[in-house]
């Protein structure tokens, strides 16, 4: 593997999206990027935060809690929770994260709403929806996604944020974009239906289809390889 220099990967990764956000005619802040550093050792994250990065994401939950510890003194890091999450996961994520993007079911959301300290801010959610509708995929259905959403905001220690999504993979731009069109009408739905929830976030987009994300209107977009550089293949 070639050796990646954060400077410029995180340079090339910004410059990427103030493009994207100008190509879609959107303000320069109306999105930010989420670090995905699962499998990359801590010292990386430390040097990504030295150049300015505070939003980290993490999949497997032993390996981030090791981060976690690592870099305790950096306490402005956020932390998000993109991995599947099982319920014998969700204690966990409940003490250790700031977001969790992977919530699908009601049991787990209420789950996390028990296991959520008293003593830390609400733990903030996407919901995670199917939004390729294949079978092997996570995520709600579009048909389960209103009483999900109903059933969050009615539990004390979790909020609502929005939805996320990952889209069965395409190399064609304007394919790329039907799925995450799909999203973005998923929440204005529910926007409509709770306009006094605090629904801002569209987690959609990866190193490959974050022009195809912006374009419609993700707030979020979750980068791994294009910032810390190709992963070895998962084992989990
Ligand atoms: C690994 C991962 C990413 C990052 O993917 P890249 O293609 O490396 O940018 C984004 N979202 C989720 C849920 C992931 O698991």
């Amino acid at each position: 593997m070639t050796e990646v220099v954060l400077t410029e990967t995180f340079a090339a990764a910004r410059a990427r999206l103030a493009a994207a956000l100008a190509a879609a005619g959107r303000d320069p802040q109306d999105a930010a990027l989420l670090a995905v550093s699962k499998t990359k050792p801590a010292l990386m994250i430390r040097e990504a935060h030295g150049l300015g990065q505070r939003q980290f994401g993490e999949n497997y939950l032993q390996e981030a809690i090791d981060k976690q510890a690592e870099l305790a003194d950096l306490d402005d890091i956020v932390w998000h929770f993109i991995g599947p999450l099982q319920s014998n996961k969700t204690r966990q994520v409940a003490e250790h994260f700031d977001w969790v993007h992977s919530v699908d079911r009601e049991k787990i959301a209420r789950r996390l709403a028990e296991q959520r300290p008293a003593d830390r801010a609400p733990l903030n959610v996407c919901l995670q929806v199917n939004i390729s509708d294949e079978a092997s995929k996570a995520g709600v259905a579009l048909a389960d996604l209103d009483a999900l959403a109903e059933t969050v905001m009615s539990l004390p220690g979790l909020r609502l944020r929005g939805l996320m999504a990952i889209p069965a993979p395409s190399a064609d731009p304007a394919e790329q974009r039907l799925p995450f069109k799909r999203l973005r009408e998923a929440l204005e739905a529910l926007k409509a239906r709770f306009p006094e929830a605090a629904l801002d976030t569209l987690s959609m987009g990866m190193s490959d289809d974050l022009e195809a994300a912006i374009a419609e209107g993700a707030t979020l977009v979750r980068i791994g390889t294009a910032l810390f550089g190709a992963r070895p293949r998962p084992t989990t």
